[in-house]
C-alpha cells in the first residue's frame, strides 16, 4: 500500500493549516518516506508538517518536479530537519536550485534520465514543458501510480514518457497537478479524451488542476476522481 499525504496546497481548514498556491506532497511506501515538491516556502511546509504529524526527519529523499517557486520553496525547512537529505533536482538546475540546496546543507542530485532511487520508485527523465518536468512512477501490482507536480508538458506527452519504460502496464492512479486552471474549454476536453484512454482507477488532481477540469473529470470517471485536501492522506 502507498500512503500520499498532501502537505501543502491551496484546499483544506484554513484554521488549522497553512494554506498556499504550491504543492508538497508525502509518500510512504513499504520501505521509505518521500517528499514530492517542497510548496511555495518553509512556513507551509514546516506548521502544516507538524499539525498532520508528519516528521520530516524521517525522509529518506524529496524530488523536486520543475523549478517554477511553488514547488521548491521549502528547501530551507529541510535544511534544518533532515541535513545532508538527498534532493532530485530538475535537469539544468544545479546551479540554480542545486546551489541553493547546498547551501542548505543538503545534497542536491540532479534528474538527467530514468532513476529507481528506492524500492518501487522511479523518476522520468526530463519532459519539456516548459519548463523540464519530471514525474514520479511507483510500480505496484495493481499498476503505476504517477505524481506530477504541475504537468506541464501535457497528459499525453507525460504518458507517452512513462511507456517508453512501462509499456502498457496499466496506470492505476493519477495525483498531483494537471496546470487546467487557466486552459481553454477545448485543451480541457482534450485533456479528458486522453484521460479516458488512460483510464485510471484514481484520479486525485491537486493544485493547478482546476474546477473545470475536475468537473468535467468527475463527469466522465465518476467517483474515480477523488477530492484530497492539505491534511488528508490517501491510501493506494
Ligand atoms: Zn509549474
Ligand atoms: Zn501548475
Amino acid at each position: 500500500m502507498i500512503n500520499a499525504t498532501v502537505i501543502v496546497d491551496r484546499y483544506g481548514d484554513p484554521e488549522k493549516y497553512v494554506l498556499r498556491r504550491g504543492l508538497a506532497v508525502f509518500i510512504e511506501t513499504k520501505d521509505n518516506y518521500i517528499l514530492f515538491d517542497l510548496g511555495p516556502d518553509s512556513e507551509s511546509l514546516q506548521r502544516n508538517a507538524e499539525k498532520i504529524g508528519i516528521d520530516l526527519e524521517l525522509l529518506d529523499g524529496a524530488i523536486i518536479s520543475h523549478t517554477h517557486s511553488s514547488h521548491i520553496g521549502g528547501i530551507n525547512a529541510l535544511g534544518w530537519s533532515s541535513p545532508f537529505l538527498k534532493i532530485l533536482i530538475p535537469f539544468d538546475s544545479m546551479k540554480s536550485i542545486g546551489r541553493i540546496i547546498k547551501n542548505n546543507g543538503l545534497v542536491p542530485i540532479e534528474i538527467l534520465d530514468w532513476l529507481n532511487p528506492w524500492p518501487q520508485v522511479y523518476v522520468t527523465p526530463p519532459v519539456y514543458g516548459p519548463p523540464w518536468e519530471h514525474f514520479l512512477v511507483i510500480n505496484t501490482p495493481r499498476g503505476l501510480i504517477v505524481f506530477s507536480g504541475c504537468m506541464h508538458p501535457g497528459l499525453r506527452k507525460t504518458i507517452n514518457v512513462i511507456k517508453e519504460k512501462f509499456g502498457d502496464k496499466k496506470i492505476y492512479a493519477l495525483i498531483g497537478g494537471f496546470h487546467l486552471e487557466n486552459a481553454l474549454e477545448s485543451y480541457i476536453e482534450n485533456t479528458i479524451r486522453e484521460l479516458l484512454k488512460v483510464n485510471p482507477e484514481k484520479i486525485i488532481p491537486l493544485h493547478c488542476s482546476g474546477s473545470l477540469f475536475i468537473s468535467r473529470a468527475r463527469s466522465v470517471l465518476g467517483n474515480k476522481v477523488v477530492e484530497v485536501k492539505v491534511g488528508n492522506t490517501i491510501s493506494l
